[in-house]
This record gives C-alpha cells, sequence and structure tokens, in this order.
C-alpha cells in the first residue's frame, strides 16, 4: 500500500510549504486527502458476456441486470467475464465509490480487461443487496 509523500515546496514568496503529496489510490479521498474505508466487496459473473466478445458498459443499469453473483471464483463458468465490484466511503465528507474489476479468470490467474469506477456509489447499492 503507498503512503503518503511529504514534501517540501516554496510558494511565490519563497516560503516553505510543507505539503502531502497524496499518491493516486483507490482507497483515498481526493477531496478530504484521507483514507476511505472499504465496508463492501464482492464477486459476481457477467452472465451475458463471454471470451471474444467484450463490450465496454459504463451505464449503471447494465449491471443492474447483467452481474450474476457468486460466492467464489470456481463458480464463474468457463469462458464468462467477471466483475469485482468493491466500494470505498469516506467518512469525513461521505463520498462513496464504487470500482467494478472486470476480468477473465483464466485457469489460476485473471486477466484483466477493464477497470470502471463510479463516483454515485448510492446508485449502485443493489450490488451489495
Ligand atoms: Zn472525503
Amino acid at each position: 500500500m503507498a503512503i503518503p509523500v511529504l514534501q517540501d515546496l516554496k510558494d511565490a514568496g519563497g516560503n516553505l510549504i510543507r505539503s502531502i503529496k497524496a499518491p493516486f489510490r483507490d482507497d483515498w479521498c481526493k477531496k478530504c486527502g484521507r483514507s476511505m474505508n472499504h465496508p463492501h466487496q464482492r464477486l459476481f459473473a457477467i452472465t451475458d458476456m463471454r471470451v471474444g466478445h467484450y463490450e465496454s458498459h459504463t451505464e449503471i443499469d447494465y449491471y443492474r441486470g447483467a452481474l450474476w453473483p457468486v460466492t467464489s471464483r470456481s463458480e464463474i463458468p468457463a469462458g464468462v467475464y467477471a466483475c469485482r465490484a468493491e466500494e470505498f466511503h469516506c467518512p469525513r465528507c461521505g463520498r462513496r465509490k464504487v470500482k467494478l474489476t472486470i476480468f477473465l479468470p483464466v485457469r489460476h490467474h485473471d486477466k484483466p480487461e477493464e477497470i470502471i469506477t463510479f463516483d454515485n456509489g448510492k446508485a449502485l447499492d443493489f450490488l451489495w443487496n
């Protein structure tokens, strides 16, 4: 896990400013500069997407209909895409972010296809029900 880096900078008047440079992190609130909670994670099969026919989707409604929850990777049928959904929640500003990692399970490794993030995490509450 990356650690925020302390950086010494000079402002226009030559004064020293100490700032914390926050590296890009999934569980980091850009607005508040602090780490977010990670309340949910779930694995799904994407029932209508098979190997060789990947199509990118950024509309939430698509995921409402296409994701089939599974309890483990072994339940995903061969040649079918999978989606790992993770939610991050900022305890200070309440920002909720959902990250979908879409991959093709190939034997013992995951072949990544696309990562899609949604800032309107509440609209994806159906993922956890
Ligand atoms: Zn925040």
